[in-house]
């Protein structure tokens, strides 16, 4: 298990050195390995001090979530502590808190949306004294009667004090410099903390929690040495006293005189107690250190081992690493891969690994095959680019078994990855996880070959360009794994290709739908077909560089955001614009049009009717540089009657991708002025609200890009 700590004060940093210093010995006793994976804290001077290496300091909460399977929470407070558990628990990760305050008051929030235990915080309520697994495991058939205590060991000092003969104020003071109290100490004495404590265990018990404002609460500050001299002369104490009554549903907090024969009667000083009620094992009391860092952090250290058992059989340890093309094409690369995979295994994931070809190898049998045939048969060359994948996955698997580790290389269809029959770009239709899933809990690393499969009679197959992140979700969605891990040679999705744009940044993340623009708007990274299906099944992907520790790029939801935000700038030169010259003004024309290529199964993508002139009009449409070999064009020059088509290829287009585009004209006006600028002329345009695309000369592709990208300030987004 992988664990993030959010917070390194006093418990925070307890939890991180009892996991340093007794990682070893945790494993041996629970079977369960947690390593620490990554911390975050707003005092950075922190990290040096506690001597936190590098490379587990995260760079926001994101970066943590991203690399933990537990988050720990420690940092106190309502406001960035909320965001962070609830981020945390979208992004299906497990939680731990010592936040009373936030759990009373907001975990409502929380629960409800996992069907599985994520969020677990025994260290909010008695630090030491374990109420909580308590009142969840063991008592979970009993009836709870009543919950009753001395929950604040803050109050309950003073009120030992007072017990000498001082009065409130000295005996605050006392508290204050012993370090029980704080400087602003009420909280404390008003009732408020016991009072979070009891909204929080009627949550445990309740499943609702009620927050401090529905419970009846008084604190000491009134309480005088008159009062307790008063008590002491009928034999009695006066305790802080939190109660819940689960028969009447009611709860308060107040000072309340005790007898010499109850319970609590001998609890002192700063100790807290609760006494239980039940129905079958009557009344019994706990007792201890209800504060501190050790006692508070022992109670996060036992939650992380609960939350170990139920991550688990979330298979959030199940995590899926696909590799491109760029990222295995050497052995030595192929080598850093297995390196790569090692750390992972050695975190407690159990990875799943899916490969592409070596470098450009798909594009050399695509060429290969060219020389051998003017029109290749598409099952043959299925048979052929299959190819590409095998080997790669034999050799990353040779390098993970190398490094000690148990590995198994699975084709598509030793991993039954079911496909229909359209070779070069078919569909995948099921995957038995069956295989995969023993190889797993047998300890190996499976290594699946990317971008293809079979169909039901054994026939090989592919996924069309970039398949293999489509293999690679699936994979993760089969698995029950909600991230997907995409290696690359670059450092996530960039504010353009960073081929193009030397000042081009990686994204820290970014919405599925403006990924899916992106990537059918030229951008490489992500199949769009692949971020189409993360989209559907909320499979979270991040795109990370194979070779450099940089955090990646995660999409997924997205923060919602109302303002228009311009993301990134992309280009493709592979697209075609045919124009049909002269076609009659007449209504149909354009239907008939969009049949004809409808049957010849070509995409188009812009289209435009312009320039009357008489009874004729120009129409012109773009598409796929790869679809012009599928275009009859005699048939579509009778069926529009147009005079003539011309089919012009030195054009690009050019888009710039993000949220709300269309809510202000400004972004156009921007995109305008800096192509006049630069005296590129435009040629088609369209829009829609995460996308404005126009089409210009491809010679000044590269010029257009690059200052548009600087027009949006893009190299200083994050
Ligand atoms: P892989 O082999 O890992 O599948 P691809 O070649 O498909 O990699 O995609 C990675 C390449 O995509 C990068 O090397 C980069 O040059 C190019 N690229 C184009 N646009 C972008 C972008 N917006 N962000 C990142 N990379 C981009
Ligand atoms: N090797 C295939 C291609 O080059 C699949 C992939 O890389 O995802 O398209
Ligand atoms: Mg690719």
């Amino acid at each position: 298990m992988r664990i993030g700590i959010a917070g390194l004060g006093t418990v925070g940093s307890c939890v991180y050195a009892i996991l340093s210093d007794k990682g070893d010995e945790i494993e041996k006793r629970s079977g369960r390995r947690c390593v620490v994976s990554k911390v975050i804290t707003r005092t950075h001077s922190k990290y040096e001090k506690l001597g936190i290496p590098s490379d587990l300091i995260a760079e926001d909460f994101e970066d943590l979530i991203i690399n933990s399977d537990i988050v720990v929470e420690t940092i106190g407070g309502t406001e960035a502590a909320r965001t962070l558990i609830k981020q945390s628990l979208e992004l299906n990760r497990t939680v731990v808190t010592a936040n009373k305050m936030l759990i009373s008051e907001f975990g409502n929030e929380f629960t409800g949306s996992s069907p599985i235990k994520s969020l677990f915080f025994e260290a909010a309520v008695g630090g030491g004294i374990p109420i909580i697994s308590l009142l969840e495991d063991y008592l979970i058939f009993h009836g709870i009667r009543r919950v009753r205590g001395i929950l604040n060991g803050t109050t309950n000092f003073i009120l030992s004090q007072m017990l000498t003969g001082i009065d409130y104020s000295e005996a605050l003071e006392i508290a204050q410099k012993k370090g029980y109290a704080e400087a602003d100490p009420s909280s404390d004495v008003k009732g408020y903390d016991a009072a979070y404590k009891l909204s929080v265990l009627m949550g445990v018990k309740t499943g609702v929690f009620p927050g401090i404002s529905n419970i009846d609460t008084m604190g000491i500050e009134e309480i005088n040495k008159r009062d307790l001299e008063r008590a002491a002369s009928s034999d009695k104490k006066v305790k802080l006293i939190g109660t819940i009554d689960f028969e009447k549903g009611s709860a308060f907090v107040k000072p309340q005189e005790i007898e010499r024969n109850d319970p609590l009667w001998s609890v002192d000083g700063v100790e807290n107690a609760i006494e239980v009620e039940t129905d079958l094992s009557g009344r019994f009391i706990l007792r201890g250190e209800g504060a501190g860092a050790k006692p508070t952090a022992t109670a996060i250290i036992s939650d992380i081992l609960r939350a170990s058992r139920y991550a688990e059989k979330q298979s959030n340890s199940v995590v899926i690493m696909k590799f491109g093309g760029t990222s295995v094409d050497s052995a030595e690369k192929i080598k850093d891969v297995a390196k790569r995979v090692q750390r992972k295994v050695m975190s407690g994931v159990k990875p799943v690994i899916v490969v592409s070809a070596m470098g450009v190898e798909t594009d050399t049998l695509h060429g290969l095959a060219q020389e051998v045939s003017s029109k290749p048969n598409v099952r043959e060359m299925d048979m052929l680019l299959a190819t590409g994948e095998q080997k790669s996955i034999a050799l990353v698997a040779m390098a993970i078994q190398e490094l000690g580790m148990k590995s198994i290389s699975l084709s598509g269809n030793q991993a039954r990855i079911q496909t229909d029959s359209n070779f070069s770009n078919a569909r995948i239709v099921g995957i038995d996880a069956d295989l995969i899933n023993r190889y797993l809990s047998n300890g190996y690393v499976p290594v699946v070959a990317g971008f293809q499969g079979s169909t039901y009679t054994g026939e090989i197959t592919t996924l069309g360009r970039g398949g293999s992140d489509l293999t690679a979700v699936v994979l993760a969605k089969a698995l029950g794994s909600q991230l997907c891990e995409i290696y690359k040679d670059v450092d996530g999705v960039y504010s353009a290709d960073p081929r193009i744009v030397r000042k081009a940044r990686p994204i820290k993340e970014i919405s599925w739908e403006e990924m899916i623009e992106l990537s059918k708007q030229g951008a490489q990274v992500l199949q769009s077909r692949a971020s189409e299906f993360a989209r559907k099944y909320d499979i979270k992907v991040l795109v990370k560089n194979a070779h450099s520790k940089a955090r990646g790029t995660l999409i997924w939801r997205g923060s919602k955001v109302e303002q228009p935000i311009v993301r990134a700038v992309t280009s493709d030169d592979e697209i075609v614009k045919v124009v049909l010259q002269e076609v009659p003004d007449r209504p149909g024309i354009a239907a008939r049009v969009l049949k004809t290529l409808a049957e010849q199964n070509v995409n188009i993508d812009m289209i435009i009717q312009s320039m009357r002139s008489g009874e004729f009009n120009t129409m012109a449409f773009t598409i796929h540089g790869s679809d012009l070999s599928k275009l009859k064009q005699d048939i579509l020059k009778t069926r529009s009657e147009a005079k003539e088509i011309t089919v012009e290829s030195s054009i690009a287009k050019i888009s710039i991708v993000g949220v709300n585009l269309t809510a202000t004209p400004a972004i156009a006006a921007t995109l305008f002025e800096t192509l006049a600028n630069e005296g590129i002329n435009i040629d088609m345009i369209s829009a829609s609200n995460s996308r404005i695309s126009v089409v210009i000369d491809s010679k000044m592709a590269d010029l257009a890009v690059n200052a548009i990208h600087s027009a949006f300030s893009l190299e200083e987004t994050v």
